[in-house]
């Protein structure tokens, strides 16, 4: 089967499930399983007025899916962009489920996401939408039952709204419903910066398994919001060059460095990396293809296809967003010799502090920064290491043996529970 074509757009959802079949295949999963795992578990539309500031009355539509509840709660963000569809939100729960099973955290898999330009509305209007959406979705939320948390344009303050919302429909606090919240209602030290710390570590133990020293690196970083412009950051501070970023708008390039933390001020002050003084403006396809050794997608999905996989130089891609390979990719990337960290390890740092977060809201408790850094690490790379004992023993990338680990997982314990009724 592909999942690319010369006509039709690439389908995130034919892609997730081509992943699975490949590894319950190689697994020799039990047919009844394998048609339980294959499809999500719930799926729920909702299509929500919102009063504008106009005083116009708009309707958006938006999705909360949970793919699995075998291990524990759903748990996954929501994302707020025009092209959401339903589609799109089934495969980005589905890699939840296996994202919570390759680091052993005790959750499902779930994802939202709303049909919305959120750059579009005022600080109004994305409350309404976003308290209006939540309490659409709260039949299937609750803090045992489906966790949500931040993922493309969501933040600190919606997780706010969304805690609060909840919170004032049962008539008392609970932190514990959604993570990524600001420090000051109950999120976590260190989660604004985990999704990026994670797949740095992920980056450094590959670079010690290939002998590739760091600090004679070149890193090109797509996608400057929260998880791109971080992982720049912290790998300018491991000693390697960043010598290209890019954001929706385009990308720069100076293949003498770049400055992470001047580049996120201008981006800041111009809304778009473009323009910064002393690199060349670039477009993202261009970022895909330049010479460096480590690329680090941190945007959206299908942006490594067969139209570029065969130009990208780097060694290692670190795929700090969620399904940004496609499989005909993935095969190319592989015959070339590139080391794929694939996205269920490499960004499974922000579900992991979110982990952290949940158990501190549930014991009415809150670590330092370093003891939730610590203990990401410590989770990390042991992760990195079985999915990297299980590549070598197999003889497949790293994305299979990540599959590989996480499918045995959920399916070991979806069999063990057993069929009800
Ligand atoms: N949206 C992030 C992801 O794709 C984080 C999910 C979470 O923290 O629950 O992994």
């Amino acid at each position: 089967m592909t999942t690319e074509s010369a006509t039709a757009p690439i389908n995130a959802w034919q892609v997730a499930q081509h992943q699975f079949d490949l590894a319950a295949e190689m697994l020799n999963l039990d047919p009844g399983l394998r048609r339980v795992l294959r499809e999500p578990r719930r799926e729920l539309t909702v299509h929500f007025p919102v009063k504008m500031d106009d005083g116009s009355v708009q309707v958006y539509t938006g999705y909360r899916v949970q793919h699995n509840l075998g291990r524990g709660p759903a748990k996954g963000g929501i994302r707020y962009h025009q092209d959401v569809s339903l589609d799109e939100v089934k495969a980005l729960a589905m890699w939840m489920t296996w994202k919570c099973a390759v680091v052993g955290i005790p959750y499902g898999g779930g994802k939202g996401g709303v049909i919305v330009d959120p750059k579009k509305l005022s600080k109004k209007e994305l409350e309404g939408l976003s308290r209006r959406y939540f309490s659409e979705i709260s039949v299937l939320i609750g803090p045992e039952r489906d966790i949500p948390a931040p993922d493309v344009n969501t933040t600190p303050q919606i997780m706010a709204w969304f805690m609060d919302t909840y919170s004032m429909h049962v008539g008392y606090t609970v932190p514990g419903v959604v993570t990524g919240k600001p420090i000051s209602l109950g999120g976590s030290e260190g989660r604004n910066e985990a999704t990026a710390r994670g797949c740095v570590f992920t980056i450094v133990k590959a670079a010690a398994h290939l002998g590739m020293d760091l600090k004679k690196c070149k890193v090109a970083v797509q996608g400057y919001g929260n998880a791109g412009s971080i992982a720049a950051q912290l790998m300018a501070a491991e000693g390697s060059s960043i010598i290209a970023v890019s954001d929706s708008s385009g990308g720069i390039r100076n293949m003498a460095g770049l400055d992470p933390d001047r580049v996120l001020a201008w981006k800041k002050e111009h809304g778009t990396v473009k323009g910064f003084p002393g690199a060349e403006d670039i477009t993202n396809a261009e970022l895909l293809v330049t010479e460096c050794d480590i690329l680090i997608p941190a945007a959206y999905e299908n942006q490594i296809t067969v139209t570029n996989a065969s130009q990208v130089k780097a060694k290692i891609v670190a795929e700090a967003a969620n399904g940004p390979t496609t499989p005909e990719a993935d095969e190319i990337l592989a015959a070339k010799g590139v080391f794929m960290i694939p996205d269920i390890l490499a960004n499974a740092g922000g579900v992991t502090v979110s982990y952290f977060e949940w158990v501190q809201d549930l014991n009415r408790d809150h670590w330092t920064e370093q003891d939730v850094n610590a203990k990401l690490k410590v989770i990390m790379d042991k992760a990195f290491a079985e999915v990297l004992a299980q590549s070598l023993k197999h003889k497949v990338n790293m994305r299979t043996g990540a599959y590989l680990n996480a499918v045995q997982r959920v399916a070991d314990a979806t069999a063990m529970r057993g069929l009800y009724p």
